[in-house]
């Protein structure tokens, strides 16, 4: 495969080759069967099979302990950011709310729409350079839950560690950067991601919700918005996304063939710090956009000196072959977007036309 672009796009993004290749050769006669998984029932054995066994590779892969359900939901996560407080959000209490960037922003202005909400932390101040400080939070005794957004995709910023709210339930949209680390779940009331940055193609949301959630949730909320539907119903309530689950089930198994999570992690942070050094030894030509203590290892931020100069990179980048580099239209600059499926190439060869273009323009 010669004609690969150096995919850098922030989502939907990158998928691994191997991946695509094998739900190329299973597109039209899906084994053996005579038919694409695209047109059996969702009810069928051959469906099921696919569906039960990406939850239970999801558990597999990431970790999650007894006692937590894993739904593939429509909507997006933007969907999430409303089911969260109408399920999650009772009267009297309040949504706690971590005020990272812009996805955290559009996750609390939801949440407004439903109850009462506080910013338990924020680091709008400091325009979003930086993760906001989780280490000391004081949230009202009414909280019904603390969300956070673990990594800020439109910024670059990623949360290094997790709170510990006790019997607070701790949610997460972990949207840009889900299976890109192990994380301890049990610490988790529920997680949700979009799948079209780190799973799969978009289509499909991957919720991991604790069962004891559900007890307390609200119970005036339309059937399709209840998370409780969906748990009872196997997440088979109503027609899934099946073809964007099976592309998930496809993107698990090559996890598990890189080793797991703890390689990937590592292959990560080596991708990453080819870019990131290239910055740092740059001597001033490109600035990380993001603190080094928030940095994320999924979306790397960075400026030049003039948006000139920023805009011809972007052209030049694209003549060789660079996809996705221009940051995003809210904030400007630029951005690598380097989730799992970007091979460790593709970030070789940004740092090292990093590189030649400083010394060009330098
Ligand atoms: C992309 C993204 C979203 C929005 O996802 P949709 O599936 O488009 O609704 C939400 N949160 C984060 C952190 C994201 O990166």
């Amino acid at each position: 495969m010669g004609n690969r672009a150096y995919n850098f796009n922030a989502g939907p993004a990158a998928l691994p080759l191997e991946v695509l290749e094998q739900a190329q050769q299973e597109f039209v006669d899906f084994r053996g069967i005579g038919m694409s998984i695209m047109e059996i029932s969702h009810r069928s054995a051959q469906y099921e099979q696919v569906h039960q066994e990406t939850q239970n590779l999801l558990k597999e892969l990431f970790n999650i302990p007894q006692g937590y359900k894993v739904l593939f939901l429509t909507g997006g996560a933007s969907t999430q950011f409303a089911m969260v407080p109408m399920n999650f959000l009772q009267p009297g209490s309040v949504g706690a709310y971590s005020l990272s960037g812009a996805w955290a922003d559009k996750a609390i202005k939801e949440a407004k729409l439903f109850g009462e909400t506080v910013i338990a932390a924020s680091s709008k101040e400091q325009k979003y350079m930086r993760m906001p400080d989780l280490s000391n939070l004081s949230l009202p005794e009414n909280t019904a839950y603390l969300h956070v957004t673990s990594n800020e995709t439109i910024e670059g910023s990623q949360l290094q560690s997790y709170p510990d709210t006790g019997n607070i339930p701790l949610i997460a949209d972990m949207s840009s950067d889900i299976l890109s680390r192990q994380v301890d779940v049990s610490k988790f009331g529920m997680i949700y991601a979009g799948a079209q940055k780190n799973l799969g193609p978009s289509g499909v949301t991957v919720v991991i919700v604790r069962e004891d959630m559900l007890e307390k949730a609200n119970q005036s909320v339309p059937t399709m918005l209840r998370y409780d539907t969906h748990v009872k119903n196997d997440s088979l309530y109503n027609t899934p996304p099946s073809y964007s689950i099976y592309m998930i089930n496809l993107v698990l198994q090559w996890i598990k063939r890189q080793g797991g999570l703890d390689v990937l992690s590592k292959i990560n942070r080596d991708k990453t710090s080819l870019i990131y050094d290239t910055i740092d030894n740059s001597a001033g030509f490109y600035k990380g956009c993001v603190d080094v203590d928030s940095r994320s290892i999924m979306n790397i931020t960075f400026r030049l000196q003039t948006e000139e100069l920023e805009k011809q990179f972007a052209k030049e980048s694209e003549q060789q072959g660079f996809v996705g580099l221009k940051g995003h239209r809210s904030v400007g600059g630029l951005r690598a977007s380097t989730y799992n499926a970007v091979p460790y190439e593709s970030c070789k060869a940004l740092a090292d036309f990093m590189n030649d273009f400083s010394k060009r323009n330098g």
